[in-house]
């Protein structure tokens, strides 16, 4: 019983609507609002935004597979003989002979034994982890990680302990700190926000030393890098052995929706039969499905989409060079330009929208506090005119928006 006129009891119930209010108005102070922008035309690398037709330069469709025409006639054939929807998981009446050639094609492309589909590279992500690692285990991670990672070990419950960027022998110290229970070691292959690739080789060291097994999130390698666009593990001349899984997402270079988890034959089915976000989900539409593996065999096939891409990536360089731009350290389409703080981003962002070049400012927390940046991605519909203009538009950004002498401290919330 509470005692009588005592300020005992239960605190009192949180407001969750002052609290949602609190964050909106933090956001607002420190410049970190987001703002959609509905697209109602796209054509090429060009589309129509607010009533303006812009060259896209934050698109992940890097070979321009997309609107490919065999791929959207697949996707077309395929929704008139089946229809548009999924209409069931895998395990009850989803599973589609669309699904299981996709799969094939993905397992021989990637050079592993087996393939298992997924909704989305993040639920694919949740499912490695959820799957096969628990309270007692370990998921070693790089700082730089794609969140859906981070989440990942939060849901399998594992100790999650994270070491400093592409830093071999940090992940090496960070699988030597705990010695019981199983391991994992994830690591994205071409990092999302920075666009450099991943020290695969000495992770593949370590995870074998410690006993580890090495994830490998290729969501932006796939299609890109290594021979015939196999990705990051390829390009790095891994195989299966030092890769047991690995990350393919369909919706980047593949240019459709869905992803697929690369790998041992044992630890894929041990995916089917336990991931939860496998099993409670719907199939990926068949027609989805067929989209994809006409994109996969173009990937494959087309190295000349790589070539362009790669014409572009350099033709990018050369001239930021030129002209002294601040690019991070990238040889992939995913070229930051570092901006530091978010108001100078957003302003960046603005001027180069009013010269025609759509790139969007990327900040916390998705990006480390402080570390606000223009991500471009090139692509291979991208011309070398367009490249040049960005590039003048880049320039004058800069001028107009110098960057300021430090940022204080680089608080969370805003002076
Ligand atoms: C985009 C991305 C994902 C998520 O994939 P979706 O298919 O978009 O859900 C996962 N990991 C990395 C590194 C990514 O860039």
């Amino acid at each position: 019983m509470p005692e009588p006129g005592a300020a005992s009891g239960p605190p009192p119930r949180l407001d969750l609507r002052q609290r949602v209010a609190d964050a909106a108005a933090r956001r607002q102070a420190s410049d970190t609002e987001r703002v959609r922008h509905a697209v109602t035309r796209r054509d090429g690398s060009r589309c129509e935004v607010d009533g303006a037709w812009l060259v896209n330069w934050s698109s992940n469709d890097y070979l321009g597979l997309s609107q490919q025409f065999q791929v959207v006639d697949a996707l077309q054939d395929a929704a008139l003989r089946d229809g548009a929807g999924g209409i069931a998981s895998h395990l009850v009446s989803g599973h589609h002979a669309a699904h299981e050639a996709l799969e094939r094609e993905l397992a021989d492309w990637l050079q592993a034994p087996r393939a298992l589909l997924f909704g989305g590279g993040y639920l694919a992500n949740l499912a490695v982890m959820q799957a096969l690692l628990g309270d007692e285990d370990l998921c070693v991670q790089d700082r730089l990680n794609h969140a859906s990672l981070i989440d990942a070990a939060r849901l399998a419950g594992c100790r999650l302990r994270r070491y400093p960027h592409a830093d071999a022998e940090g992940a090496m110290r960070q699988l030597r700190s705990v010695p019981a229970g199983a391991a994992m070691l994830a690591s994205d292959g071409v990092f999302s926000m920075d666009g450099d690739v991943a020290p695969l080789r000495e992770l593949a060291i370590a995870a074998r030393l410690q006993r580890a097994l090495l994830y490998v999130d290729d969501a932006h390698g796939v299609g890109v890098l290594g021979p015939e666009g196999r990705g990051s593990v390829a390009a790095a001349r891994l195989t299966s052995t030092d890769v047991p899984l690995q990350l393919a997402t369909l919706g980047k270079a593949l240019g459709g929706h869905g992803a697929v988890v690369a790998g041992d034959d044992a630890l894929v089915e041990h995916l089917l039969q336990t991931a939860r976000p496998y099993i409670y989900t719907t199939a990926l539409p068949p027609a989805q499905a067929a989209a994809s593996l006409a994109a996969v065999r173009l990937a494959r096939r087309e190295h000349w989409r790589r070539d362009k891409l790669n014409a572009v990536v350099g033709h990018f360089k050369v001239r930021a060079a030129k002209l002294g731009l601040p690019l991070m350290p990238s040889d992939t389409p995913i070229q930051p330009l570092l901006c530091g703080d978010n108001a100078r981003a957003l302003a960046m962002a603005a001027s180069l929208r009013q010269a025609g070049c759509w790139v969007v400012a990327i900040r916390p927390p998705t990006v480390a506090e402080g570390r606000a940046r223009l991500r471009i991605t090139l692509t291979a519909g991208h011309d070398h005119a367009q490249v040049d203009a960005l590039v003048e538009a880049l320039a004058r950004a800069q001028e107009r928006f110098p960057a300021s002498v430090e940022a204080p401290g680089g608080a969370a919330d805003g002076a």
